[in-house]
C-alpha cells in the first residue's frame, strides 16, 4: 500500500539549491513526487556558531517503502549528497526528514537511527509549516487532530521568505 509522505529538505551549505535539486530528483526515483513547495530562504536559527541561510522546501510523496525503509534510503540519499558527519545544528549540504507518514504515529529506535514521527519539531518550525501549508493547505496534524493552518498561528513566519534564486 502506498502511503502519502511529506518530506522536508533544506541545506545551508555549497550550492543549496543544487543539492535541493539532486535530493529531489534521488526521492523521485523512491516514490512518484506528487507536488513540491517553492523554495524558501530562512536564516539558521537555535544554532550555536555562525551559519549560512538555509533553503528549505517540503515535498509531497507517495511511497510503498515502510517508514524505515524510507528514512535509511533518505540517510543513504545525505550521505551520497556530501553531508559527512556533523553535529545537530551543524550546517550541512542537505537534511531530509520525514515530517508526516500518511497517518502513522510512529516511534522507533534502531541500532543507528531513530524515528518518530510526526517530525516532533515540525509544529514548532515556520521553515517547515510555511511550505507544508503552500501545497498542502488544509492539512490535518495526524496525532493532535488540528489544522497545520492553526498551528502556524503560534510560529513567526516573518522570516521565512520566497527564493528567486
Ligand atoms: P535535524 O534534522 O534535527 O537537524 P539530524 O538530521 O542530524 O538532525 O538528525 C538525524 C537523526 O534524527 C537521525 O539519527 C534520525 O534517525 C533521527 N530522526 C528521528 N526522527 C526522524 C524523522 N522523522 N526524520 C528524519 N530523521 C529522524
Ligand atoms: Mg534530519
Amino acid at each position: 500500500m502506498s502511503e502519502r509522505v511529506f518530506l522536508g529538505l533544506g541545506s545551508n551549505l555549497g550550492d543549496r539549491a543544487a543539492y535541493l535539486s539532486s535530493a529531489r530528483d534521488q526521492i523521485a526515483a523512491l516514490g512518484a513526487i506528487k507536488r513540491e513547495s517553492s523554495i524558501f530562504e530562512n536564516p539558521p536559527w537555535q544554532v550555536e556558531l555562525p551559519q549560512d541561510d538555509f533553503l528549505n522546501q517540503v515535498l509531497e510523496i507517495e511511497t510503498d517503502l515502510d517508514a524505515v525503509q524510507l528514512l535509511l534510503t533518505l540517510q543513504e540519499i545525505e550521505r551520497e549528497l556530501g553531508r559527512g558527519e556533523h553535529k545537530k545544528g551543524e550546517a550541512r549540504t542537505i537534511d531530509i526528514d520525514i515530517l508526516l507518514f500518511g497517518q502513522a504515529e510512529i516511534a522507533t529506535v534502531g541500532q543507528d537511527y531513530t524515528l518518530f514521527v510526526p517530525h516532533p519539531s515540525m509544529n514548532e518550525r515556520a521553515f517547515v509549516l510555511v511550505p507544508l501549508l503552500e501545497i498542502a493547505p488544509k492539512l490535518m496534524h495526524p496525532v493532535l487532530g488540528v489544522s497545520f493552518r492553526e498551528l502556524v498561528e503560534s510560529v513567526d513566519t516573518t522570516r521565512v521568505v520566497p527564493w528567486y534564486g
